[in-house]
């Protein structure tokens, strides 16, 4: 495949708004492929040099980049350049490193890209920057790969989940075609896509959601673990499924001296401690993972704590569709009992609260609930797994409020709650309509009708006047607010009689909360 055509290929898929011509277009295209050109050709569509799975970097800054076109000469007319060229080119660049390796490098992709036409030169810059701008998402692309190979989307998907690599699905899709796909599953050394969690307001929420039996397990902040174990050799893999196993040597040592299991992937979670084993923050951890020399004195200076939570495999069988109740009976099998995150499935909800509370006083996040019924879904986020964690509260001011229906017919009750921001206003964040008594209501409706500045029949302005504490469980980024965040799971916990609008929490503070969030844990997919 000559990169002329893969050229042509981007510009109709950048010059057509239309999904179903996207996928078409961009199946087309991988029906034409030879085999050996779907790994570059599949990394190249989803912005990547190299395919995901694929441990090889390029490690060439934009400026080396812009150096580099800005030194060559005018381009050759007809484009001969293929694929293959590419990748061959590519590797050669990513395998330079050490002193002097800048200068290669330069040398090397001049090469390569002098031998391109100027339309050449600018797709690969794209694909070289990974800003493709052709608007073929990631679920696009599955899309087109299940259309070239006659496959069922779902099955492409499923199978993305497993290798975590489109340009490996690809090639078994394209290959294989649908029985191939049928017999991807969980491999050991190569790491799955783990499950997540959804949040929960509170701890009664995800008592409901798993049918009035769940499992509670302390909630780690620190760094989510695969690991992979087959006879001696441990192999381990961050969230993002890159490999860790050079920064942990001693999380290796625990898993070759302690697993008591021919093959094993265990999932869980490593956190940095410190005296009395109390978690540190995560920067803590953080510097480990940074660290690239000098391992073992990162080891001693950053001690981690390892906790283990669920069993995928063990002895080479899967256990993904097993209930987790018995995932964890395996997980104890093959532990013995050691290094599990603390775990209870509470009798009723007061031994649930007593055990959260816990969690927290030992200077945790929170709990995870677990539906003990559930299966493990690789890289799905659902009610199965519910996070449940401290509320954190803000002071917000009162700029409106909505009229209520049925029993709260009469009242002004779902209120709209703002923070100060930079330009002196209030900039809203949420409504909540929870938390009050309904003699506060009658007495907060009074005294908003006392401050209306506006009516719709629906919503009421007020003059913002009224401070209310706030507790939520999660800031997150907003589209539909100004604020450009909400809070997750408002209620009022009390009116702040004491404060007026000018002491209510500022944007300011509220971003910086939002940040603090990633910076210990929440971080997305
Ligand atoms: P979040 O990052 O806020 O979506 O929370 C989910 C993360 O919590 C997981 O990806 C894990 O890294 C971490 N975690 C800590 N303890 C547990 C646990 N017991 N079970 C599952 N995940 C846990």
């Amino acid at each position: 495949m000559r990169v002329a055509e893969f050229q042509v290929l981007c510009r109709r898929l950048e010059a057509t708004p239309s999904r179903l011509a996207k996928v078409e277009l961009a199946a087309e295209f991988l029906q034409r492929l030879d085999v050996d050109e779907i790994p570059s050709a599949v990394a190249f569509l989803s912005g990547r040099v190299f395919p995901a799975s694929d441990p090889r970097v390029l490690e060439v800054s934009w400026a080396t980049l812009a150096e580099v076109l800005h030194a060559l000469v005018p381009p050759p007319a007809g484009g001969s350049l293929t694929l293959l060229d590419v990748a061959r080119g590519l590797a050669a660049v990513a395998e330079v490193s050490g002193p002097g390796a800048r200068r290669a490098k330069v040398e090397r992709l001049g090469e390569l890209l002098g031998r391109a036409t100027a339309d050449e030169r600018e797709i690969l810059r794209r694909v070289l920057l990974g800003e493709m701008r052709i608007g073929l998402h990631e679920g696009l692309l599955e899309e087109a790969i299940a259309r070239a190979a006659g496959a069922d989307p779902g099955l492409v998907r499923r199978a993305a989940l497993f290798r975590s690599d489109l340009a490996e699905v690809a090639r078994i899709a394209l290959t294989e075609g649908v029985p191939g796909l049928q017999a991807v599953g969980v491999r050991l050394f190569v790491p799955l896509l783990p499950m997540l969690a959804e949040l929960a307001g509170d701890l009664s929420e995800a008592w409901e959601a798993h049918g009035g039996r769940t499992a509670l397990e302390f909630k780690y902040d620190g760094a989510r673990i695969q690991l992979h174990k087959a006879g001696d050799q441990v192999r381990i893999w961050s969230r993002r499924l890159t490999e860790v196993t050079g920064s942990l040597p001693d999380v290796v040592a625990i898993a070759a001296r302690e697993l008591r299991a021919g093959s094993v992937i265990l999932d869980g979670e490593v956190v940095a401690v410190g005296p009395g084993d109390r978690p540190l923050p995560f920067q803590e951890l953080m510097r480990r993972f940074r660290r690239v020399h000098d391992v073992d004195a990162a080891v001693r200076e950053v001690p981690v704590a390892l906790y283990l939570f669920d069993c995928i495999l063990v002895d080479g069988r899967p256990l993904i569709d097993e209930p987790y109740g018995k995932r964890w009976e395996a997980l104890e099998q093959v532990t013995g009992g050691r290094r599990l995150a603390r775990r209870l499935v509470p009798g009723d909800a007061a031994a649930g609260e007593a055990f959260f509370a816990e969690a927290l006083a030992a200077g945790h996040e929170g709990v995870m609930a677990k539906a003990l019924d559930s299966p493990y879904a690789p890289g799905s986020r659902g009610k199965r797994w519910l996070k449940v964690k401290r509320a954190e509260t803000a002071d917000c001011v009162i700029v409106a409020a909505d009229r209520g229906s049925g029993r709260r017919r009469g009242w002004l009750s779902n209120y709209h709650l703002a923070v100060r921001d930079e330009a002196g206003g209030f900039a809203p964040v949420g409504k909540t309509f929870k938390g009050l008594t309904d003699r506060e209501f009658v007495e907060m409706t009074a005294r908003l009708q006392a401050l209306a500045v506006d009516d719709d029949g629906y919503t009421v302005t007020v003059s913002p006047e009224v401070v209310v504490e706030v507790a939520y469980n999660e800031i997150q980024r907003s589209p539909r607010y100004r604020s450009g965040f909400a809070l997750r799971f408002a209620r009022v916990t009390r009116i702040r009689e004491d404060k007026g609008p000018a002491q209510a929490t500022t944007l300011g503070e509220l971003r910086a909360l939002y940040e603090r969030q990633f910076a210990s844990k929440g971080r997305r997919g």
